[in-house]
C-alpha cells in the first residue's frame, strides 16, 4: 500500500510515532493509501527546521523568492494531469473539474510570486519635521490549515502568500484529502525551495492541527474549514494573541428576480448548486426566486439537473462525482431526512445512488432539489455542504432580504436581475463578504475574499493576504 510521507526540513519522512491512517478513494469506498498519523513531535521537528530556515528566507531577495515560487507554479502546471487525477481519486470530484482546480493552484503560486515583487509599504511625511515609514516584516513561522473540498487549490492559496512575504510555513492539509499536498512537497523540493521553508505535516486536526494552533512559537494561523472548528481554534489561539485568519462555512442565497436573463440564471444555478457535489463553501444552496417566474424557473432547473450524470469521477462525461467520505455522505443524507421531517417536498433526487461495477462501494448521492420549506427552518439555515439545494418563492425585495440575511452565515450571495439600481441596492444590504451580480464564482485573485458573521474573520486574496502574513512596524524619523 502506498504511503504518504511528511515533508520536514526538505526531506520526505515517516511520522515520529510510525503510526498511519487509512486514506480512502470515495468513488470506490476503499482504502488506497496510508497517511502519517503525526503528532506534536512531528510539529516540533517541523518547527525546528522552519525556524532555522527563517533566518535566511526572510532576507532572501524578492527576486529570488519570486523565482523559486514561480518555479513551483511551473512545476504544478507541468504536473497538471498527474495532480488532477490524484485529486479526483482522493476527493471524488470529476477529473475535468480537478484539472481546473490544479490550474488554479499553479495560478495561486504565480500570483503571489509576482505580488512579492510588487508589495510596498507606506510612508507618512509630517510637514518637513519628521518622516514615518512603515516596515512590513514577516511574522516568522506560520501555520496553514486547509479543508478537503478544494484540496490543493485552498492549500496553495494560503501557503503561497505566506512564503511570498518571507515567512516559513508549517502546513496541514485535511487528513481526508492529503494526496496532492504530498505531491506538492516533491514539486517544491525539485523547484529548489530551500529546506525547511515549507513543511507539510499530515494527520488529524485534533492532534496535528491542535499542536500547531496551541504552539506559542507558531505566530499566526490561517485556517479554512468548518465554523465549529474555527470557533475552537479561535478559543485556543486568541488568548495567546496569535494572528488569525478564519475562512469558515456558508449557507449562501442565490436570489433570482423575475427580470433576470432567465436562461443564464438557470444554467449558472445548476453550477452554483451542484459543482463539486455542492461541496464548495460558495455554493448557492438556498435558491430564492421571485414569484412571477417561480414555477417556470423551478421546472427548468429540475429538467436541467435531472440529466446531469452522476458516477465515476474519472469518466469524462461525469458531472457529479462521489461524496468525500462515508461520514460526510451520512451527514448529507441525514439533512435530506430532516428536510422531509420539516415538510419539504423533494422535487428531484433525495436518495443515495447505488452504482454498478467498480463503483458499487462508492458514496454517491443524487442531486437533490427540495421545495415547500420555511425560509428559516434548520434545512434552510444550517450548512449541508452537499448536492442538496432548496428553492423558495418570494414576493418583494424587502422579503427576500429578510430571507437571505436570516442565517448565522454570511459568506457569499448571487443576485440575478437586469435592474442595475436594484442589484446595487440589494448587494449593499446583503450580509455577506462576497456578492456576485449575474454570475457566480467569477474570481479575481486581487479582490478581498472572506465572510461576515459565522463565516469567518479576516480576508484572503491580493494585498489582504500579504498584509495578514506581515506585521506593520512604523518607524518615525525626526528630521
Ligand atoms: P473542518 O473544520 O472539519 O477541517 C478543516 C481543517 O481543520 C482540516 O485540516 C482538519 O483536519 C483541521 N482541524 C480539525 N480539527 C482541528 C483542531 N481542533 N485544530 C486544528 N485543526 C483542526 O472542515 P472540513 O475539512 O470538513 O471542510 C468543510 C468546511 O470548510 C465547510 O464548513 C466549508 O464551508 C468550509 N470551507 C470554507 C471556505 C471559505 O473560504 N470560507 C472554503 C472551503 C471550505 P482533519 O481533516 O484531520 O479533521
Amino acid at each position: 500500500m502506498d504511503k504518504i510521507l511528511n515533508y520536514i526540513g526538505g526531506e520526505l519522512v515517516k511520522p515520529a510515532g510510525d503510526a498511519w491512517l487509512d486514506n480512502f478513494n470515495p468513488a470506490l469506498g476503499q482504502v488506497y493509501s496510508l497517511i502519517p498519523d503525526s503528532d506534536e513531535r512531528d510539529v516540533e521537528e517541523a518547527l525546528r527546521h522552519a525556524e532555522a530556515a527563517f533566518i535566511t528566507w526572510r532576507f532572501t531577495s524578492l527576486e529570488d523568492r519570486f523565482k523559486v515560487l514561480n518555479r513551483i507554479a511551473e512545476g504544478i502546471d507541468a504536473a497538471n494531469d498527474n495532480l488532477a487525477r490524484a485529486e479526483s481519486v482522493d476527493q471524488g470530484k470529476p477529473l475535468w473539474l480537478a484539472k481546473n482546480e490544479i490550474t488554479r493552484a499553479g495560478q495561486n503560486f504565480r500570483f503571489f510570486a509576482t505580488a512579492a515583487m510588487q508589495f510596498a509599504s507606506e510612508s507618512h511625511s509630517m510637514e518637513g519635521h519628521a518622516l514615518n515609514y512603515t516596515l512590513r516584516q514577516p511574522l516568522g513561522v506560520v501555520g496553514c490549515i486547509s479543508p478537503w473540498n478544494l484540496p490543493l487549490y485552498l492549500f496553495t492559496w494560503k501557503i503561497a502568500p505566506a512564503l511570498a512575504t518571507g515567512n516559513c510555513v508549517i502546513a496541514k492539509p485535511s487528513e481526508i484529502t492529503p494526496m496532492t499536498a504530498f505531491l506538492l512537497s516533491k514539486i517544491c523540493a525539485d523547484a529548489g525551495l530551500p529546506k525547511g521553508v515549507l513543511n507539510i505535516v499530515h494527520g488529524l486536526g485534533p492532534k496535528v492541527g491542535n499542536a500547531m494552533v496551541s504552539h506559542p512559537r507558531i505566530k499566526a494561523i490561517s485556517f479554512t474549514g468548518g465554523t465549529a472548528t474555527g470557533k475552537h481554534i479561535a478559543s485556543v489561539a486568541a488568548p495567546m494573541f496569535k494572528k488569525l485568519s478564519l475562512e469558515l462555512g456558508g449557507k449562501n442565497p442565490n436570489i433570482v428576480f423575475a427580470d433576470c436573463d432567465f436562461d443564464k440564471a438557470v444554467k449558472t444555478t445548476v453550477q452554483s448548486s451542484f459543482l463539486n457535489q455542492g461541496e464548495i463553501c460558495l455554493c448557492g444552496s438556498r435558491i430564492l426566486v421571485e414569484r412571477p417566474i417561480y414555477e417556470k424557473f423551478r421546472d427548468a432547473l429540475v429538467k436541467e439537473v435531472s440529466v446531469l450524470k452522476v458516477g465515476n469521477p474519472l469518466d469524462k462525461d461525469t458531472k457529479i462525482g462521489a461524496i468525500v467520505s462515508r461520514q460526510h455522505f451520512e451527514k448529507v443524507l441525514s439533512y435530506i431526512d430532516l428536510a422531509k421531517q420539516e415538510g419539504g417536498e423533494v422535487l428531484l433526487g433525495g436518495n443515495a445512488l447505488q452504482m454498478q461495477g467498480e463503483n458499487d462501494g462508492g458514496w454517491f448521492i443524487a442531486p437533490t432539489i427540495i421545495e415547500n420549506l420555511a425560509y428559516d427552518c434548520r434545512t434552510n439555515t444550517e450548512e449541508i455542504f452537499g448536492p442538496v439545494v432548496t428553492i423558495t418563492p418570494f414576493d418583494s425585495e424587502e422579503e427576500v432580504l429578510t430571507m437571505a440575511n436570516c442565517t448565522e452565515y454570511g459568506l457569499a450571495c448571487s443576485i440575478w436581475t437586469n435592474d442595475l439600481t436594484r442589484a446595487h441596492r440589494v448587494a449593499a444590504n446583503i450580509h455577506s463578504g462576497i456578492v456576485w451580480i449575474n454570475c457566480w464564482l467569477l474570481r479575481d485573485l486581487r479582490t478581498p475574499f472572506g465572510g461576515v458573521k459565522q463565516s469567518g474573520v479576516g480576508r484572503e486574496g491580493g494585498w489582504e493576504a500579504m498584509r495578514f502574513f506581515t506585521e506593520a512596524k512604523n518607524v518615525c524619523v525626526k528630521l
